[in-house]
């Protein structure tokens, strides 16, 4: 073995893993086709639990520095009401950001490389090497090989180690959600505003530059009609929300429309002498922007559990499969709340009752901006009592 971890892509699951394992001292070897500052299919929501992941390893600062504009404030006008409210803190932080992933990532890889990790860059992973027992053992790129006693795959939807060893799948769901996005400088906007119309979904974040990322969902069955006129499509729509349309109208379009669809799924994350991290291993739609944040909380996870391996605490099935059961315990209630948004389907009335009802009090809408944060859990927002607990409270008010 030449190297004790082989991290395949060195992104926003990558890198961190990478980075990770190599400041508790491992052999440490990440390998991207990409090289770095570049950027990919993304918009670039971080919710607070992504930001508290920076600041416990120390990069916050560093993101704070790039003069990326916070955001307090999030929003959803659904229309004939409007729920504002700020996340809960998690970890003391109670802000987000929307890092460039040409930003983000590029300062990922450099801490990785800090961090004593070997970062190959502008290198394809041409082959996952898998022994005659079924057991992973390396790689080959440019043609060497190169060992070690685990490959962990941050190869994002399109996974190589995925195709080389099948894991079960579960949870699936279809494409749902078409997104489209751009930039605008002299777009102002208050936090993260969203705009839920039926069948469309409008959001819009701070980043860079005087810039603004805004982003534009339809359903995916109407992906075609879409796609046949993105610009004409994607400026209709705004005017689905007159003041919004306004404000673009006042704007300049600074960046050419990106997007796409994807598929979700849940993926076992681990096998014999391999395991996934970020979307290699876990998938969702956008449109609650959770995949950054679930990569950054998925690398500490494996991380961990490959130190506890490594390291001797426990044996390689037990570390490995507490991880699995954790990750997949934190994600699953978010994964149907946010398969439930894609469809982009009017709320049913139950739901919109009790959306409506959180703008009575401060409180709930708060609560409500933390679920999609990721700093509460749907299951505790939407559980029985604290439906009741709205309902009454907005009824008395
Ligand atoms: C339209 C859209 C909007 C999104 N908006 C948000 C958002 O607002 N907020 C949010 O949190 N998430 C968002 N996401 C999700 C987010 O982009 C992903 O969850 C995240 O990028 C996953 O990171 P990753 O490191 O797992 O994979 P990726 O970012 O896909 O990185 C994988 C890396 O692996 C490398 N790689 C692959 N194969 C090989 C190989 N054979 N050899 C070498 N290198 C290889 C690639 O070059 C790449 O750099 C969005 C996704 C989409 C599609």
């Amino acid at each position: 073995m030449n190297h004790d971890v082989i991290v395949i892509g060195a992104r926003v699951a990558g890198s961190p893993t990478a980075m990770l394992l190599a400041r508790k001292g491992y052999r440490v070897l990440a390998i991207d086709r990409a090289t770095f500052p570049s950027d990919t299919l993304s918009t670039h929501v971080i919710h607070a639990p992504g930001i508290a992941a920076l600041r416990r390893w120390g990069l916050l600062d560093r993101l704070t520095e790039t003069r990326c504009v916070p955001i307090t404030t999030y929003s959803f006008d659904f229309g004939t009401f409007t729920i504002r409210g700020t996340t809960r803190p998690v970890d003391g932080v109670d802000v987000a950001y929307a890092p460039r992933r040409t930003i983000l990532d590029k300062m990922l890889v450099d801490a990785a490389r800090e961090a004593g990790a070997e970062v190959r860059e502008g290198v394809n992973v041409d082959e996952v090497v898998v022994g005659s027992d079924g057991r992973v053992q390396g790689v080959r790129c440019d043609g060497t090989a190169e060992s070690a006693r685990v490959v962990i795959a941050a190869d994002g939807r399109n996974s190589g180690l995925v195709k080389a060893v099948r894991p079960a799948e579960y949870h699936l769901k279809p494409r749902l959600q078409y997104g489209y996005y751009t930039y605008f400088s002299g777009l102002p906007t208050d936090g993260l505003e969203n705009f839920i119309r039926p069948g469309r979904g409008i959001g819009c974040a701070p980043t860079h530059d005087g810039l603004t990322m805004l982003v534009m969902g339809w359903p995916y069955t109407e992906a075609r009609a879409f796609k046949a006129d993105v610009a004409g499509n994607f400026y209709a729509t705004l005017e689905l929300v007159p003041e919004l349309a306004d404000r673009v109208s006042r704007a300049r379009q600074e960046a050419p429309f990106r997007g796409g669809a994807v598929p979700g799924w849940l993926r076992r994350p681990y096998g014999h002498g391999w395991a996934l991290v970020g979307d290699a291993g876990y998938n969702k739609d956008p449109i609650t922007a959770q995949g950054i944040t679930d990569a950054f909380l998925d690398a500490e996870g494996c991380a961990e559990a490959v130190d506890r391996w490594l390291g001797g605490q426990l044996d390689y099935e037990e570390a490995m499969s507490r991880w699995h059961r954790d990750r997949d315990a934190r994600v699953v209630p978010m994964y149907e709340f946010t398969s439930q948004m894609a469809t982009l389907n009017p709320p049913p009335p139950e739901l919109e009752q009790l959306l409506r009802a959180t703008t009575s009090h401060r409180e709930f809408m708060d609560a409500f901006v933390s679920v999609v944060s990721g700093a509460l859990s749907p299951a505790e927002f939407f559980s029985d009592t604290n439906v009741g607990r709205v309902l009454a409270a907005s009824s008395a008010a």
